[in-house]
């Protein structure tokens, strides 16, 4: 089937979202990294929880507790209490201990510097065995952190963007779409790149791709996407009914 892009394939299209979106939102930078073991547990807080309550219950446990060793060590319900303003806080708790655990019986010290002996898809797996870490949780630990590996991070706003513009089947989760659009990335595309080329799907996802109604209209992206296109389309048939007004009444049947 012919292809509804104007290009040869999906690395073709990548490179001129993420231009349009540099041209558009000016390339976004990150600082300071988070060593590995903060943002593992900054990605096992987050699930369905705002950046600043995230962000804030960070702070509440290391000021608490010092070390992420004293928070492993700690009982689950003084962890629980530590991080009781995000979602989940009794179901995150428990898995946040379990994990902190599984990686010190496995690594005999609380480090995560062994992945680095492994390759990003071995890595990603690896810390996808612990408790409470999906598929964003375990890219963001690798390219957010301080070890800065090659891994995209895909959350709902970069998901809802890629599916609507067909990037992705509707029905994706996030590790599909992971698996579906990471070996279209252009190799040349650095760690750095990719957090970019999140941050920028993200702020779209926040702004204008928005849940609900997108604001295809003042989109970078509107002359690439199939759901602009049909929402256009929707559009001028809905302004065309209007003008037409009322149809006349017809002739009325006569036959049998
Ligand atoms: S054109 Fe519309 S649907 Fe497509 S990415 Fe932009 S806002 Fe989203």
């Amino acid at each position: 089937m012919q292809s509804s892009f104007p290009f040869d394939g999906s690395q073709s299209i990548l490179i001129e979202i993420n231009q349009r979106l540099a041209d558009a939102f000016g390339r976004p930078t990150r600082s300071p990294l988070l060593d590995p073991i903060s943002q593992l547990v900054w990605g096992i807080l987050s699930g369905r929880t705002y950046t600043s309550v995230t962000q804030e219950s960070l702070t509440v446990l290391q000021d608490m507790f010092g070390t992420w060793e004293a928070v492993r060590d700690a009982p689950v319900a003084e962890i629980e209490r530590a991080i009781a303003k995000v979602t989940f806080a009794d179901i995150k708790a428990p898995r946040l201990k379990a994990a902190l655990e599984q990686i010190t019986g496995l690594f005999g010290r609380l480090t995560l510097t062994p992945l680095l002996n492994k390759s990003d898809a071995e890595a990603l797996y690896w810390l996808e065995q612990l408790p409470g870490v999906g598929r964003k949780a375990s890219a963001a630990t690798l390219n957010f952190s301080t070890m800065r590996r090659s891994t995209l991070v895909i959350d709902t706003h970069h998901l809802r963007i890629l599916k609507r513009l067909r990037l992705v089947r509707q029905n994706a989760d996030l590790s599909e779409a992971y698996d579906r659009i990471m070996p279209d990335l252009p190799e040349t595309w650095s760690a750095e790149e990719l957090d970019a080329h999140h941050q920028m799907m993200k702020l779209l996802g926040q702004t204008i791709c928005r849940h609900g109604l997108p604001g295809c209209a003042s989109c970078p992206l509107r002359t690439l996407c199939p759901t602009a296109k049909a929402t256009t389309r929707k559009a001028s048939q809905a302004t065309q009914t209007q003008n037409e007004g009322p149809r006349p009444p017809g002739p009325r049947p006569t036959g049998r």
